[in-house]
This record gives structure tokens, sequence and C-alpha cells, in this order.
């Protein structure tokens, strides 16, 4: 087995596949280092953490050789409104009580019950810079910190590739010329610029972009979905590091797009994410620069692409991870965990032997739901917009959107309810922050709630509020938890 590039989404595999497999199956990597890797790609989400287990990455030892951080929630700055801000956290909104969610009693007790988001853990450490890895509050049924982390991407695919090479991954540092394929169109083989000629019977084409042998050999073809997420360029810049040390990341609306900011412990990431039928570079750069919190230490870095997703993830005896697969939107740093699930799809449907048709075919059409329901989340903090006036955002409210969100939003209009499977990467608490966030609301609320007497509701809510600001106070500085557990060398 060959993987092709060695960014973020070939080291991951790599050293997933040598964990799982082990001395079992050679597998050779090759990379260029003359075209390098993309070089973003440092905010995730919390199933990152399943990753790390299963290659067996100790935590801290992750975070000092990444200059991480850990990760509670993203802000959302002037997406609804300019003014308004919100934030996505991880974990879970309240308890639910007697079946019924959480929030449907909070909105009956809306008036004097607070924000929605003094009963998530979660927003209220990471409003205060706190961080401990609390898996329970103490001496109570609820959930503790649900956590994810940042980290500088070129120091973690160095560092998954040090991980993988003591594996005994081969890896090879040499371009790409050409694809050979045989007669039947499978990919027999790669040939290096140097003359050499790399056989395999299965290829992982993890090249970027570029997507070398899923699209410039296969031509397997790609779903575009500007339509809906029409920023199609950023720019990248890393800036001094800030103080406090947040454990969140921030996402600024801009007037045609907007802006990242990635807390890490030797600098900020930041980058202007953007629509270049609404703005011009220029333009782009000025605000970008203009948005930063500290010194640049960097000139900006432009990338372009296409939102959207390859049409098959599995073509022939070639398999796409990270960007070769497809695009959304850093909105939401769902790429790295695209990734992750698109090695575990392959680990379970690995084509050990024979005809690979049904298991191809699985693959697919699972990759193609995921994708589709990351798009309509990522969406919905395009649309449900009030931004009026402003020609990027009127035309992102005006969109018309996929059926699948529609119903989703109009569902929750009508009965405050948000429905998910447990296989769904985004669960109720975070689609209800987001809509509630964007401004969507229901028009009533569950009518089991009032099986509760109204002093009963109020008293729950008051004593979930309490034991979350309690909890809240003993955690530390998330720069002291840092120092103490893994500060970078
Ligand atoms: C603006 C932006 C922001 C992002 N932010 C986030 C985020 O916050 N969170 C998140 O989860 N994801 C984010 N992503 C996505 C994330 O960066 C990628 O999913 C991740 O870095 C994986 O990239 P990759 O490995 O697929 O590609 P790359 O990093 O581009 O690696 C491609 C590899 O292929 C090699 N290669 C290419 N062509 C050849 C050739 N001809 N011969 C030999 N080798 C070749 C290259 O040398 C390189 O090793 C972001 C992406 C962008 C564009």
């Amino acid at each position: 087995m060959v993987i092709a590039g060695g960014g973020t989404a070939g080291w991951m595999t790599a050293a997933a596949l040598a964990r799982v497999l082990g001395p079992r199956l050679t597998i050779t990597l090759v990379e260029s280092s003359e075209i390098g890797i993309v070089g973003v790609g440092e905010a995730t989400i919390p199933a990152i953490r399943e990753f790390n287990k299963l290659v067996k990455l100790d935590e801290d030892e992750f975070l000092r050789q990444t200059q991480g951080t850990f990760k509670l929630a993203i802000e959302f700055v002037n997406w609804w409104e300019k003014g308004h801000s919100y934030m996505h956290t991880f974990g879970p909104v309240g308890r639910d009580l007697a079946y019924i969610p959480f929030h449907h009693y909070w909105l009956r007790e809306q008036a004097t019950a607070g924000s929605l988001w003094d009963y998530s853990f979660n927003w209220r450490a990471a409003k205060e810079a706190r961080f401990a890895r609390v898996e329970q509050i103490s001496n109570t049924p609820l959930a503790g910190l649900t956590w994810a982390f940042h980290f500088d991407a070129s120091l973690y695919a160095a560092y998954l590739s040090r991980f993988a090479q003591k594996m005994g991954m081969r890896r090879i540092d040499a371009k790409i010329a050409g694809v050979l394929q045989a007669p039947d169109g499978d990919v027999r083989a790669l040939k290096l610029e140097d003359g050499r000629e790399l056989a395999a019977d299965f290829f992982i084409d993890c090249t970027g972009f570029r997507g070398v042998l899923i699209e410039q050999a296969l031509k397997t073809g790609y779903e575009d979905w500007s339509r809906w997420l029409p920023c199609d360029r950023a720019m990248a810049v890393p800036s001094a590091r800030t103080s406090p040390l947040l454990p969140y990341t921030r996402s600024t609306a801009l007037e045609a797009g907007w802006q990242w900011r990635i807390p890490l412990q030797h600098r900020t990431g930041n980058g202007h994410v953007y629509c270049s039928a609404h703005t011009s570079d220029e333009r782009a750069r000025e605000l970008l620069l203009a948005n930063l919190d500290s010194e640049p230490l960097a000139e900006p870095r432009p990338i372009r692409f296409t939102t959207g997703r390859r049409k098959l993830l599995w073509n022939r005896n070639v398999v796409c991870m990270g960007l070769a697969s497809g695009f959304l939107e850093p909105l939401e740093s769902t790429s790295i965990h695209l990734i992750q699930v698109t090695i575990q799809r392959l680990i379970l449907l690995f084509p050990h032997h024979g005809d690979c048709e049904t298991r191809r075919a699985e693959f697919n059409r699972a990759a193609a739901s995921e994708y589709e329901y990351i798009r309509d989340f990522i969406i919905l903090h395009y649309y449900a917009n009030n931004r009026v006036g402003e020609p990027f955002w009127d035309a992102c409210r005006n969109m018309s959107i996929p059926e699948s969100l529609a119903h989703k939003i109009e569902l929750f209009r009508e009965t405050a309810g948000i429905f998910c499977t447990n296989d769904d990467l985004f669960r109720l608490s975070s689609w209800l922050q987001v809509l509630w966030g964007q401004g969507v609301r229901p028009r009533g609320t569950h009518p089991f709630v009032e099986a509760v007497a109204p002093q009963d509701r109020a008293g729950y809510l008051r004593d979930l509020r309490g034991l979350f600001a309690q909890a809240t106070q003993q955690l530390p500085d998330h720069a002291d938890f840092i120092a103490r557990h893994c500060k970078a060398q």
C-alpha cells in the first residue's frame, strides 16, 4: 500500500494504519518537502481524542510537541448581528429531565432563568480562561468539561511523521511526476521525478487540493457547493501570543467572510476566510491585519479553494483523504475530523481481498452523508444572519438552502425540538446553540414541561446554575494548567 502525500491527512493515516496493522503490511508514504503542506488546520473538535487513543498518543506529550492548547468552544462574534456574540461550546448544556431535553425547561422559564449558556460548564470555563481535565463535576451527575485542542499544523504533521516512522512506516521524499494506470484503469504505480516507480495494489491519495491520483489521474469529479458556502479564499498569518491564553477559538464575521483566531502556546494563528465575489484580496488583507490582537509575525499567506466534496472518496483502487477528498469551511473545525472518520471507515471496510464493489459503495455512501450533514450545519451560520444591508450577508440570508437544513430549522421553529441520531457528528446541544445564537426562535416549548410544577422547574434551573458556577471557580487558569502539565520546551 502507498500513501501519497504527507500533510496532516497522510501522517494521520500512516500513524493509524501502523498502529492497527503493525508490521503485517508494508506501507510507504511519499511526500515532497519541496511542495510542502498547506500548513493551516489548527483547531479541532473533541472526537480527536478518540484518534489519539487509537494511535496511543500521550495527550501531554502531544501538546508539548505541537505547542498545543485546550479548546472548549468556538466564539462567534458579529455573526447574527454586529455587536452580538455567542458560543458553540462542546459538551452538554444543562441536564435533561424526565425524558424531555433540558432546553425546553429553560425556554419555559426564560424570563427568569438567565442565558442558555449559564448552563454550560464549558462556556463558564472558557469565558474565565480556566481549564482542568474534569470528567464529571464531583458529587453530582453532571458531566465535566469536554475538550479538543488547538495546535501548530506543521508541528502536528512532523510529530505524527516521527511517530509513524518509529512504528515502521517507510517514507520517501520525492515528487510524484506521474500516475501509471493498468489497462482496466486502476492505478498501478506512481512515477517519481527521479525515475523510480512505486507500485502497489492500493493507494491512499493525501496530496491535498491537487488530488494527484483521485482527480488528476482518475478524473473522479467534484461536487461544487459554493452556491451555499461561497467563501473561496483565505489569508493566514501568525501573530504574537496574547494573554490570557484563551481556551477557545474565536470566529469574527467581517464584511464578506470571517476571521479566525487560534491561541497556541508560542503564537496565535489567524486567518481571514472570504468570498472573492464580494471583496478583493487587498481589502481582505487589510481587514485581517487590522483585526489582529497582536503584532503579525509574517506576511499573510493566500490560499484558494472551492467548497464541496469529491464525487467518490473511494474510486477504483484509490481512497482519498483530507483536502484531496474535499473542503467545506474551517468554520467548525471539521476537516481533521473528516480525515479521522475516513480512516476509521477504511479500517472497517479494509480492501483485504477480492472484489470490493459492495464495501466501496458503502464507503462512498457513508462519506457523502457525513459531508452533507456537516455542510448543513455550516450553512446555518451563514444563512440565519440579520446583517441586513451588507451585500454578502444579504446574499447568504436569501440563498436557497438544502431541503435537509430547511426541514431542521422549521422543525425547531414548530416544536423547539432537535432530532439527531447517535451517528450524527453535531448533536442536540450544538444545533441548539447555533440555532439560538443565530436568532432562530421556536414558537413554543414541549407541552410535557408543564408536568413539572413551576416552582420545581425554577428550582431545578437555579440549582444547576449554582453547581456550574461553583465548579468553575475550582478550575485553575488555562495557562497555569498548561505550564504545569504540557508546556512546550
Ligand atoms: C484556510 C484553511 C483553514 C483550515 N482550518 C482548519 C481547522 O481549523 N481545523 C481543521 O480541522 N481543518 C482545517 N483546515 C483543513 C486542514 O488544513 C486540512 O484538512 C489538513 O491540513 C489536511 O491537509 P492535507 O494533508 O489533506 O493536505 P496538505 O497539507 O496540502 O498535504 C498535501 C501533501 O501532499 C504532498 N504532495 C502534493 N502533491 C505532491 C506531488 N506531486 N508529489 C509528492 N507529494 C505531493 C505535499 O507535499 C504534502 O505532503 C483548514 C484548511 C484551510 C484551507
